[in-house]
């Protein structure tokens, strides 16, 4: 007895894997982040068009005019024990003015 398999081949369109690496959270740029204190249950909300990583270090550094930074240099225990670990990616947009229109105003919690 003989068997005739038809076998269909895979075409292009078929998707097996992702053509691209997923881009790490921090590396991601024009994102909507927030911003959870982990000594507190302070919170910011705001968005970015800089790479994540880049924005996370100006309010944990050197961005005196920022709420977080000014809220960190006010609260010691919560300056101690907050890290970059503490931003999230909410949400992020193919342009800045489509950032815009996602992030709206930003909102600080105390
Ligand atoms: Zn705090």
């Amino acid at each position: 007895m003989i068997m005739n398999y038809k076998f269909k081949p895979l075409t292009y369109n078929v998707c097996l894997f992702s053509v691209k690496d997923p881009i790490p959270c921090d590396l991601r740029a024009r994102v909507v982040y927030k911003f959870s204190c982990a000594g507190c249950t302070a919170s910011y909300v705001g968005e970015t068009v800089l790479h994540l990583a880049t924005h996370v270090n100006e309010h944990l550094v050197s961005d005196r005019a920022s709420h977080i930074y000014k809220h960190l240099e006010r609260n010691e225990t919560c300056l101690r024990i907050c890290s970059k670990k503490c931003f999230q990616v909410l949400d992020s947009a193919a342009t800045e003015l489509a950032l815009k229109i996602k992030g709206g105003p930003k909102h600080v919690c105390y």
